[in-house]
């Protein structure tokens, strides 16, 4: 029998977009509702203006926010356009994660992962702390993951938790050691060893290069534009998540060929 889920590709990259989108729409809930410790599961979402309730059909990913002009159906309330714009993003990453990966055991962890990181990137963004709902539970999911799926080492995830979380732990105390401040939250400490738990050892120096780098051209840039001066505070994590992410998408070449050079076998 024909299955298009298994034997047409573009389908299954359409599924696993709408699949994006309707997690995308279920992110948007947590990223707003977890921080200001609500239940993520009900009341249904109503309008933060008028209290109406969103029939079913205002509330389709992507499409809805666009279709209602951005407003609330009752009393024209405008919704945030970031509402589209995670539900678009979560999309978009599902597709290209499943084109990347196709049918695996890494598939599913990735697909997990990186809904994950776009939460904890917004949460990030909006009250500077990354939930330890988050990444407690990321780091033990990660590590029981490798010993689950055959296409992981558990020893190379938990080595990638140790150099990760030990690496921004280290810089934590150094930083404290020479200034007297704290500059790196312990939210960062245990994202990076969250993502060293799921991608293993060598994403770790990737990871904090990438995230280095990313990030301090768009701070340097927010504190000349905003004219804040360099003491301008920007969350870390939504750089370390983009790091994990592009590792996960062709980052680990380059991260290997990298490695090649040290470790020739
Ligand atoms: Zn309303």
């Amino acid at each position: 029998m024909f299955d298009p889920l298994l034997e047409n590709p573009e389908f299954a990259t359409a599924m696993f977009f709408i699949l994006g989108a309707l997690l995308g729409s279920f992110a948007n809930v947590v990223i707003y509702r977890l921080p200001a410790e609500k239940s993520v599961v009900r009341p249904r979402s109503s309008c933060q203006s008028c209290g109406q309730m969103i029939p079913w059909h205002d509330n389709i990913p992507i499409v809805s926010w666009f279709l209602r002009g951005g407003r609330c159906r009752f009393c024209k309330a405008r919704f945030s356009f970031r509402y589209p714009v995670v539900e678009l993003l979560t999309a978009c990453l599902f597709a290209v994660c499943f084109a990347i990966d196709g049918w695996s055991w890494s598939l599913l962890e990735h697909l997990l992962f990186i809904w994950a990181l776009v939460v904890c990137t917004f949460i990030d963004f909006d009250h500077m702390i990354l939930p330890d709902e988050f990444t407690l539970s990321g780091i033990v999911i990660g590590l029981v993951g490798a010993a689950l799926n055959p296409e992981r080492s558990f020893l190379d995830a938990l080595g990638g938790f140790l150099l990760g979380g030990g690496f921004l732990w280290f810089m934590a105390w150094l930083y404290y050691a020479l200034t007297g401040n704290e500059g790196m939250g312990g939210g960062d400490i245990k994202l990076l060893g969250w993502i060293g738990a799921v991608l293993g050892a060598m994403a770790v120096p990737y990871v904090i290069l990438v995230s280095a780098v990313t990030g301090s051209i768009i701070g340097l840039a927010l504190a000349v534009g905003q004219k804040r001066g360099l003491k301008t505070v920007i969350p870390y994590g939504p750089y370390l998540a983009l790091g994990a992410v592009s590792y996960i998408f062709g980052g680990w070449t380059l991260a290997q060929q990298y490695w090649g050079f040290f470790l020739p076998n």
